[in-house]
């Protein structure tokens, strides 16, 4: 997925350390601590083995009523608890109970008895409590929880303004990591797959997708119906409804999107996924989720994209910016092969999904672009990699592959470079180990079929690769010093090597040459001008920009040599090219191009172009002038980030400074912020950015 969160710190709960289901047994690396969720006591004690939604969307109110019918067998005796995660904005009506196959008053109990407790700041624990019948080791029954959900953290309702054809409302959900609790009460962790089907029942014009194999639709009744026939997590069951059409791309793919973002969403995209699918089934094995379809969502969705199965939700702002739109898809899907078929069982080990989605990622695009592209992709990406690490110091935790959670932090904060990019290069460091690229294809593949549909901890992957190479377990690779697995997990700072990228050097290479004239006093406009950026990628492009940006403050002279060259240029050019030009020149408080800021806040009203922008002003000199825009633009914004930004402007003036402390986790990254729990921050949250904002790592994705 692309979506950074920030930290929420609040009250202590009590550790609870319990095995997944693959760790169970396991020693060392792979144990698991599950802080973040009610039900961590309890989860292991029962088997999910389907649930059900049957709900109505009332756009009117922004309200989802409903009921979910939970199908569980206990596992282990003498339980008489069901322990669920949930969220204060999620009602509960009646809960009640059926074991199927009994008779009389055993088939229907009369409500349960529940309670629901506080447990942190992005959650509730909702304790059910189960009649002595039920609770028989390995017999099935069914719980029935009806219940009213409104605009928790998952669920984002859209008015007509807020979407991009500004006719109709719409709604979608966002689960990760830890918001589903918020949608319907479960057991909140990626440890925990099940099959669901759902029934949902509209207003008339309406279109609802889930992130199901199969769906049918009913005009008569207005009520759409979804199966996911393959068990996934939790935080993967997502929703979207609105005005949605659709064009097919491929034989197993359509691009859904509101009609007037339709047909240039199937341009872009054409057929591309097919042939990118092709690919990585080629490398990875079988795709096994059946369709793939992508949806393209207004610019408040709070992220770039997410992998729910299926259904890729993405951004329509990315569409504008060809090659990230390449990459964001590229991305989710080698999730569906490694997050979503092999899923990490806890949140301390995210990289697990991103760093082998990262690492998949670019095995597809050295397949279909060439080794040149891919490589200039990973200096982009690691270069801001190396900003991160600067910013936050060697020894912060948060750049540990394997992070310890405190009780009270919401998973979500461990969303940062370190879980994708360090984890790429400790998969990347596998790859080398066994000497041949083809050869780690094939232990991938081996690795998904092996584990395909369940979750696992990293001594799972770290196993079955020493038994995949005997010869490496042999010459105790685990243990060579420097690089011992142990070290790459839970060491802090940078990875312990990266690949060789010296491939990429054809690309990078005349970027590095054009940044090094821009560095020397005074810059050479002759030698300058044999550059043309426009013939440039616009990885090239950033790369250049993110590079001059790293060197800011810039002399006034040189900034407006810069402008004179650049900034008409780039003014014809994608937003994720004119955004980086324009932190320049906040950075560099370049007054003679804020008209060209106020033209961008004015037409991007995304989450990932206007965070960054109102960061970098208000932490300079230019606050007023972002008042000013702010007030000009809000209504067009959605509610969630224009609290955001009215944290920005009015609650961080004492905190910027620009190298403060290493704080203990991150916050947003620029290009993929996250989505304010808007029920969840009142007027003492924590500040959007102060002295550790990581407006200089600018990646997506
Ligand atoms: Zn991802």
């Amino acid at each position: 997925m692309a979506q950074f969160q920030r930290p929420t710190l609040c009250c202590c709960r009590k550790v609870l350390t319990v095995p997944s289901k693959s760790c169970e047994g396991g020693q060392g690396l792979g144990q698991c601590r599950l802080v973040d969720i009610a039900s961590a006591s309890n989860f292991h004690c029962f088997k999910l083995r389907h649930f059900h939604l049957d709900l109505r969307l009332n756009f009117a109110v922004k309200e989802i009523t409903g009921w979910q019918v939970l199908e569980l067998v206990a596992i282990q005796p003498g339980v008489q608890t069901l322990v669920l995660d949930t969220h204060p904005s999620l009602l509960i009506q009646s809960i009640d109970c059926k074991v199927p196959g009994t008779t009389g008053a055993q088939d229907i109990s009369p409500s349960l008895v529940y309670r629901v407790d506080p447990f942190t700041d992005y959650g509730s624990s909702l304790n059910i409590s189960l009649p002595a019948y039920v609770i028989r080791p390995h017999r099935a029954f069914q719980i029935t929880v009806r219940y009213t959900t409104t605009d928790g953290p998952a669920i984002w309702w859209l008015d007509a303004e807020l979407t991009c054809g500004q006719t109709r409302p719409l709604v979608f959900t966002q689960g990760h990591s830890v918001c589903n609790r918020s949608f319907f009460p479960c057991f909140d962790t990626p440890a925990v797959k099940s099959t669901y089907t759902a029934t949902v029942r509209v207003p008339e014009g309406v279109t609802v997708l889930m992130s199901a194999s199969r769906s049918a639709y009913s005009k008569q009744d207005r009520v759409f119906q979804f199966s996911m026939e393959y068990p996934v997590p939790a935080y993967l069951v997502a929703l979207v409804a609105g005005d949605l059409q659709h064009v097919d791309i491929g034989p197993r793919s359509r691009v859904w999107a509101e009609p007037c973002v339709l047909t240039c969403a199937v341009s872009k995209l054409g057929g591309s996924v097919e042939r990118w699918l092709n690919v990585a089934e080629d490398l990875f094995g079988p795709y096994v989720w059946g369709r793939y379809d992508i949806v393209f969502l207004p610019p408040s969705f709070p992220i770039v994209a997410m992998e729910n199965p299926c259904l890729t939700f993405i951004i329509s702002s990315i569409l504008e910016s060809r090659e990230f739109l390449l990459i964001d898809v590229i991305h989710e899907i080698a999730h569906g092969w490694f997050g979503n078929a092999v899923t990490n069982a806890t949140w301390e080990e995210m990289w697990l999904s991103e760093g082998l989605a990262t690492y998949a990622q670019r095995r597809i695009t050295t397949e279909a672009y060439g080794e040149a592209f891919t490589c200039l992709e990973t200096v982009f990406r690691l270069d801001a990699l190396h900003r991160q690490m600067r910013l936050l110091g060697d020894n912060n935790p948060v750049s540990k592959l394997q992070v310890k959670f405190e009780p009270g932090i919401n998973p979500s904060s461990l969303m940062n470079l370190f879980t994708y990019e360090k984890g790429f290069c400790f998969v990347s460091y596998l790859s080398q180990l066994c000497g041949n690229v083809k050869r780690f294809d094939s232990f991938l593949r081996a690795y998904i079929e092996q584990f395909k549909f369940s979750s696992v901890v990293a001594q799972d992957l770290l196993d079955f690769f020493l038994c995949f190479f005997p010869e490496l377990k042999e010459s105790c690779v685990a243990q060579r010093e420097g690089l011992e697995f142990e070290r790459w997990l839970n060491a802090c700072g940078p990875p312990l090597c990266e690949p060789d990228l010296s491939a990429g050097g054809v690309l990078t290479g005349p970027v590095q040459s054009l940044c090094d004239l821009w560095a020397s006093e005074p810059p050479d406009p002759e030698a300058i001008a044999n550059f043309n950026l426009s013939s440039w990628s616009t990885f090239q492009t950033v790369l250049f920009l993110d590079r001059l940006l790293d060197r800011s403050p810039l002399s006034h002279e040189v900034m407006g040599q810069l402008s004179r060259c650049y900034s008409a240029q780039l003014d014809e050019m994608n937003a994720e090219v004119r955004i980086r030009w324009l932190q320049i020149v906040v950075r560099n408080s370049f007054y003679p191009d804020l008209p060209r800021i106020r033209g961008f806040l004015h037409k991007h009203t995304s989450r990932m172009y206007t965070v960054p922008l109102y960061e970098d002003l208000c932490s300079g000199v230019m606050k007023c002038f972002a008042a000013e825009v702010f007030y000009q633009t809000q209504a067009r914004l959605h509610p969630n980030l224009r609290r955001t930004l009215q944290q920005i402007l009015f609650q961080t003036s004492a905190l910027s400074t620009p190298t403060g402390s290493v704080p203990s986790l991150l916050h947003p990254t620029p290009s993929s912020p996250s989505p304010t729990p808007r029920d969840q921050l009142g007027p003492a949250d924590p500040p959007t950015t102060g002295t550790i904002a990581l407006r200089d790592v600018n990646v997506s994705a």
